[in-house]
């Protein structure tokens, strides 16, 4: 863990919770700092792990809570991967570019040589900048596969369609034309026999 990023953590947490009088609770205190030792990303289920490990047994509605505040504070980034929620720390993400899924919520870091110099550009009006992120969106190569497997498939199932809708404008001349024949045949035999009958009766 960065002691640095976590130190301006906590100082954003005081601030806010004298600011408005709330209680600061020793637990919020010790899952701030948990979160802030977890590397990259994670689940309520990993940060419930990461707590029992600290010998912290919350509740879940107190975990909720106090992730909850977090990300109003801006000091836990929530995203959506998969379904799945999960969050990180959200100043030790500071300075960096990430590429964001907006399929599967994927996030990856980008790393940038020229990052600094990039931010240094940025003409900011009236304004000390502190921190920046950048954030690129778009589909990553696993759901541009997926899309064109659908699309694919969604091909495949038209031509068979219409292959099935050709056939069975077919399908009915061709029946009735059998039926016919069918018919003929039948009606012949019987005249044949009945002329056999008249042929005995002669
Ligand atoms: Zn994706």
């Amino acid at each position: 863990m960065d002691k640095a990023i976590f130190k301006t953590a906590k100082e954003m947490l005081d601030k806010y919770l004298e600011s408005g009088n709330h209680r600061k609770t020793s637990e919020r205190y010790m899952m701030l700092e948990t979160i802030y030792s977890i590397n990259g990303m994670f689940n309520l289920y990993d940060l419930q792990k990461h707590l029992e490990k600290k010998k912290l047994f919350l509740s879940r509605a107190t975990i909720y809570n106090n992730i909850k505040l977090f990300v109003q504070l801006r000091l836990l980034n929530r995203y959506k991967q998969e379904g799945e929620t999960k969050y990180e720390a959200a100043l030790a993400c500071r300075n960096r570019c990430t590429q964001i899924c907006t399929s599967c919520g994927k996030v990856t870091e980008i790393k940038i040589r020229s990052l600094p110099a990039l931010r240094n550009n940025i003409p900011l009006s009236r304004f000390r900048g502190e921190s920046f992120t950048i954030a690129v969106y778009g589909i990553c190569s696993s759901c541009v596969a997926k899309q064109t497997r659908i699309l694919k498939q969604q091909e495949k199932e038209k031509k068979k369609k219409s292959k099935i809708a050709e056939l069975k404008k077919l399908m009915p001349k061709r029946l009735v034309a059998k039926s016919k024949e069918a018919a003929t045949a039948k009606g012949g035999r019987t005249e044949k026999k009945e002329v056999k009958k008249n042929k005995k009766d002669i």
